[in-house]
């Protein structure tokens, strides 16, 4: 740090980092630096050398005395004179030790430990139509705080003690005889202090957190869902977890949990629409109405004399999803069209579509060759069925086969027979 200081004598740099005057008074500095260092803040994304150098600043000039030498002789005099000390302190110390438990005035909590509380997650349901429109949801939540009465110290005086059940380690040794000359050692959390290190004197108790440093606080958070977020998609509150002294809060966190849509499916920025025509609208022409997920009402329609194959597909453009954070760039809504034909037809009908469908193919055997084929039955299956039910046999022959190769020579040779 003070190699990388400018080498002119140079007695104003702190002033300059802190933002303040030269005549400033320590209520300004204390301002200054509490303003800056919050600001600066690794866990909130600063810049650790600014911090660093913040805490320097701090440091000397909150110091009448250091101050002095500094205003006199710049800061190369006091690196003389401390012997190279003032670098060696950790900012975050100087930061908590500044700050107390509640360094950052209620909103979450530093400390030199830099100790990371826990995120909370929760998953956010929202419909299709949440994530095509966007919205915004409000959601109340509890969690803990820093008591405000005590600033997390969770006493009255603001002091705590050593806890003498562990001096202060938060850990206890227990021992226990084994045997003559065996002696079992056990470590533990302290009880009487959690494991903190420090207890507070019960007439010291601060009336509102009973001690406990921290308290419940119900708290409203508005989840906005822009347009066009993913199933899966986070939305972050940072810092808005439970709060405990000496502890970077974590964050809540909402995960999106897209529901499924009656109508629409989606992927990515597109829509899949599924629609069954009649053998009539596939032949001769459709039209449709569907109801877009902000209301609209789309008209669907062919275009003369088409002809919509089974399992076909056509696409609509910038009907689909909204782009994230490019809302007014939409993908595509994609139908995919199912033709119902009839189950069966009357002669007449057969007839009546023979005369305006194109002829059949005209058979060229003669009545005798056709009197020389084998007549044969064709009968409905379930392709699907009827492939699962083929796998699994497979399967189960295999499985046999295993079983034979270990050894069952005698059902191997009834297999063969
Ligand atoms: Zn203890
Ligand atoms: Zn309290």
């Amino acid at each position: 740090m003070f190699g990388r200081a400018p080498k002119k004598s140079n007695n104003t740099r702190y002033y300059e980092i802190l933002g303040v005057s030269n005549n400033a008074s320590q209520d300004d500095l204390k301002k200054a630096y509490k303003k800056a260092a919050i600001k600066n803040h690794p866990d909130k994304g600063g810049d650790p050398e600014k911090f660093k150098e913040l805490a320097q600043a701090y440091e000397v000039l909150s110091d009448p005395e250091k101050r002095e030498i500094y205003d006199q002789y710049g800061e190369d005099a006091l690196k003389e004179g401390m012997g190279g000390g003032a670098g060696a302190h950790d900012p975050f110390d100087i930061f908590s030790s500044f700050f107390g438990g509640s360094p950052f005035g209620g909103g979450s909590s530093r400390g030199r430990r830099q100790r990371r509380g826990e995120d909370v997650v929760h998953p956010l349901k929202v419909s299709l139509e949440d994530l095509y429109l966007g919205t915004s949801k409000k959601l109340s939540l509890s969690r803990n705080v820093i008591c405000s009465k005590c600033n997390g110290k969770g006493s009255k005086s603001g002091a705590s003690m050593t806890c003498p059940g562990c001096q202060g380690s938060g850990m206890k040794v227990s021992t226990r005889q084994l045997g003559p000359s065996m002696i079992q050692q056990m470590q533990h959390p302290c009880n009487e202090c959690k494991g903190t290190g420090e207890t507070i004197n019960d007439k010291d108790r601060c009336p509102q957190c009973k001690g406990e440093k921290v308290v419940q606080e119900k708290k409203v958070l508005e989840v906005i869902v822009e347009k066009g977020m993913q199933n899966g998609q986070k939305i972050t509150f940072p810092g808005e977890a439970d709060e405990a002294p000496e502890t970077v809060t974590g964050d809540i966190v909402f995960v999106l949990q897209q529901k499924d849509h009656p109508k629409f499916k989606r992927k990515g920025e597109d829509l899949f629409l599924e629609h069954t025509l009649s053998l009539t609208e596939a032949l001769c022409g459709f039209q449709f109405v569907i109801t877009h997920l902000d209301g609209r009402q789309l008209l669907i329609k062919s275009n003369p004399g088409e002809v919509v194959k089974p399992d076909s597909c056509k696409a609509i453009n910038d009907e689909g999803m909204p782009l994230y954070q490019r809302p007014f760039m939409k993908g595509k809504l994609y139908i995919q069209f199912t033709v119902e034909f009839p189950d069966s037809l009357g002669p007449d009908q057969v007839k009546a579509l023979e005369a305006i469908l194109p002829p059949k193919p005209t058979s060229q055997l003669s009545d005798m060759e056709l009197d020389e084929c084998e007549e044969t039955t064709l009968y409905d299956v379930n392709i699907e069925e009827e492939m699962r039910r083929k796998q699994q046999q497979a399967a189960q022959e295999a499985y046999e086969e295993d079983e034979d190769m270990h050894g069952g020579a005698q059902r191997v040779q009834c297999a063969q027979q």
